[in-house]
């Protein structure tokens, strides 16, 4: 990087906003999937005006430039694959309003999620999704990659809770779409069009986001089926009968083995079970009530065993305990985790198993799954030896051969964690030659010049099948 790029950049953020430590470039340049390409030097803007001013000399120095939250991202997406500036959000990370009587809140980028949750539930307010990294992913990030979570079933996901934005274009300029209102027609929804854009046409500096009444009561269940079938089937029927808990998520066997491994803590994998259920309801405590009971009859009419419900926060956090530690856990099955956060239509669940069961059959490899069964959104992880290039390739083909039968199934390739560069390769699989054209053309209209988090998304910069190894996550 040119000495004269960064001497202007420290001439308008300071010296001390503005980092070319090889350590820091190197820290800056990876996320939760540990693919990294060190940046070439790190901003820390605490405002609007500085992130345009950062974006004008990226612009006329055409210097890549990546927004970056906190690097949990699953697909890639802040990972600087050619180099140039990460501005990293950490200072911007004001709540700057909550608005008790028109229910929205306004925050920075840099908001840990987490913290905006509690700071609204202070004042009996409810921002619900909950991606299972809220402790550390920003809103800044869940705003560009639509982040999901367990809640999503009855609440949504982030894009349903976004009303406006403030963004800076790549060219410096300011623009501001949305607003505070629940109802806005006044063109083209651009707030919607950058929730999800994956930090390529706009860095968002503001988001205001939608809140809504904490619910007054919140029941949790857990039943263990004795297989991922019967669990499945469970979800199905809650499905058809028109039940809308606020959670439904599913963990397989293979998983519950894992989480008891990793924890040492056999409970959370008892003798016989093959699948987990946790449903958690919210609402009036009447209808939580009524609605607890339908959920506990419908995993029992599927066989379930052990029906367990919690009504305090700590009986509640004992019950949502495995499934927090899911991700890490798996790592005991094999040093190499390929995460599939694929989708399929919510009553195909079912056939989805399905699935999944005859690729671990045809891949001789463990697909450990689990997931947001309400929304037929599944992690299918597949696992393999590292240094086994024979289990690498299979591992591989397993997914492509996941992806083409989740398509089949009318599913979708990502759910949640977006394209970035791990599913780049395949998004041609799902979206026509004409489809990606007019995506080629909207990133185009709003940057020219290719310099905002460059290398992402089109199949044209999927990484080559040998580098796509270096992508999945590995045991640290
Ligand atoms: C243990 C674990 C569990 C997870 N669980 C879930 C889950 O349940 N649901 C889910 O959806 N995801 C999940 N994820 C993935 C990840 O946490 C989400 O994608 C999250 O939204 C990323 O936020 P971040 O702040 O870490 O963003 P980063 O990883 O820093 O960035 C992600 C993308 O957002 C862009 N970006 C960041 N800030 C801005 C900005 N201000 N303007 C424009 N673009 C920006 C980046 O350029 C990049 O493309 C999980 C990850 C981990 C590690």
């Amino acid at each position: 990087m040119p000495h004269a790029l960064v001497g202007r950049l420290v001439e308008v953020l300071g010296v001390s906003r503005v980092s070319v430590d090889p350590e820091v470039c190197r820290q800056f340049g990876q996320d939760g999937t540990r693919q990294s390409h060190a940046a070439d030097v790190v901003v820390f803007p605490d405002a609007t005006a500085q992130v345009s001013a950062i974006a004008r000399i990226c612009s006329e120095t055409r210097t890549p430039m990546v927004a970056r939250g906190a690097g949990t991202g699953y697909s890639g997406g802040a990972v600087p694959v050619r180099g140039g500036v990460v501005l990293a959000f950490e200072r911007m990370n004001r709540i700057i309003a909550i608005d008790e009587a028109s229910l929205y809140a306004i925050v920075e980028p840099g908001v840990v999620t987490g913290d905006l949750q509690d700071a609204v539930a202070g004042v009996g307010l409810f921002y619900p999704p909950d991606p299972s990294s809220l402790r550390q992913c920003t809103i800044g990030g869940n705003v560009a990659e639509n982040a999901g979570g367990p809640r999503a079933f009855k609440y949504g996901v982030t894009r349903h809770y976004v009303l406006g934005l403030e963004a800076v274009l790549p060219s410096g300029e300011v623009i501001r779409t949305g607003g505070k209102t629940v109802k806005n027609v006044v063109g083209y929804d651009l707030t919607q069009l950058l929730v999800g854009s994956e930090g390529t046409l706009a860095i968002v500096t503001e988001i205001t986001l939608r809140l809504v009444s904490l619910p007054p009561a919140v029941v949790t269940l857990r039943a263990f089926f004795p297989t991922i079938h019967h669990a499945a089937e469970a979800v199905s029927r809650l499905v058809r009968q028109h039940a809308v808990p606020a959670t439904l998520e599913l963990v397989d066997g293979a998983t519950l083995d894992a989480v008891a491994k990793a924890t040492g803590d056999r409970t959370l994998a008892p003798a016989g079970a093959g699948a987990m259920l946790i449903v958690e309801c919210d609402g009036l405590p009447q209808a939580v009530d009524a609605e607890a009971a339908i959920v506990a009859a419908a995993c029992r009419a599927e066989g379930a065993t052990g029906v367990v419900e919690a009504r305090t926060e700590a009986e509640r956090d004992e019950l949502w305990r495995a499934r927090r530690t899911i991700s890490p856990a798996l790592m005991v099955i094999a040093g190499l985790k390929i995460n599939n956060d694929i989708v399929v239509p919510r009553a195909l669940v079912p056939d989805l198993f399905a699935l999944v069961d005859d690729l671990k059959r045809r891949f001789r490899l463990p697909i450990p799954s689990f997931g947001h069964a309400g929304d037929g959104n599944i992690h299918v992880n597949v696992m393999a030896n590292p240094d086994d290039a024979d289990q690498v390739a299979r591992a591989y083909a397993a997914v492509e051969a996941l992806l083409d039968g989740v398509l089949a199934l009318g599913g979708s390739i990502s759910g949640e964690h977006g394209i970035g560069l791990s599913k780049a390769a395949f998004i041609d699989r799902e979206l026509s030659v004409d489809t990606l054209a007019a995506m080629r053309r909207l990133k185009q209209s709003f940057d020219p010049m290719g310099i905002l988090n460059p290398g992402k998304i089109f199949p044209e910069f999927a990484p080559a099948p040998v580098e796509r190894a270096v992508i999945a996550e590995r045991r640290s």
